[in-house]
């Protein structure tokens, strides 16, 4: 495991990283759990960038990623990243690479806009019901594969903030 690959618990919009990621929705305005809290935090210029992406690219597509200011918070920005909703069965396999998509193109985000140091929730394990211990293999599989690639970043944060994401990234070794 990329020593680079750090684990937390607690609430991401109190992290002072160049960027924190949020799982947003496709039409980033905003919505509930961690998206909701970012929103709160960071305050109205975070999303009056996020209605100029809408307008000038329409919805954000499951897997993208976009980045706005951190506006109030302590990260400089924040990227919004849409991860899947979680119906497993014949789209599993989709679904997983698409949870993927959300931590590569994340970070390939970061790495243009000269980030070092970034921080992660747990894309999908909410409302979008992605099973937690997969969701968890995935990301860190897909950041620690960067990260081999990629030397200027410096930290990659998962964050959890509830105890059974904690427990289970511990287990994986973070
Ligand atoms: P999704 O729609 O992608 O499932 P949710 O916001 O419902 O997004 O949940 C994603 C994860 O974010 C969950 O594991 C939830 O515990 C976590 N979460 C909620 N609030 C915060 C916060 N303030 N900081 C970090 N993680 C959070």
């Amino acid at each position: 495991m990329d020593k680079r690959i750090k684990l937390q618990q607690g609430d991401i919009t109190k992290l002072q990283v160049d960027a924190i990621v949020n799982a947003a929705n496709s039409s980033l305005m905003g919505g509930g759990g961690v998206d909701g809290a970012i929103h709160r935090a960071g305050g109205k210029q975070i999303l009056e960038e996020c209605i100029k992406i809408i307008d000038r690219q329409g919805r954000c597509k499951t897997g993208n990623a976009v980045i706005t200011t951190g506006g109030n918070l302590p990260a400089k920005y924040v990227i919004h990243t849409v991860g899947p909703v979680y119906n497993g069965g014949k789209n599993v396999l989709k679904e997983e690479e698409q949870l993927a998509n959300c931590y590569s193109n994340s970070l390939k985000l970061a790495m243009e806009n000269g980030i070092k140091t970034i921080a992660f929730p747990n894309i999908s394990t909410g409302v979008y019901r992605f099973p937690k211990q997969r969701a968890a293999e995935i990301a860190v599989a897909t950041v620690d594969n960067f990260l081999a690639e990629n030397e200027q970043m410096k930290d990659v944060i998962f964050i959890c903030f509830d105890d059974e994401n904690f427990g289970i990234y511990q287990k994986l070794g973070l």
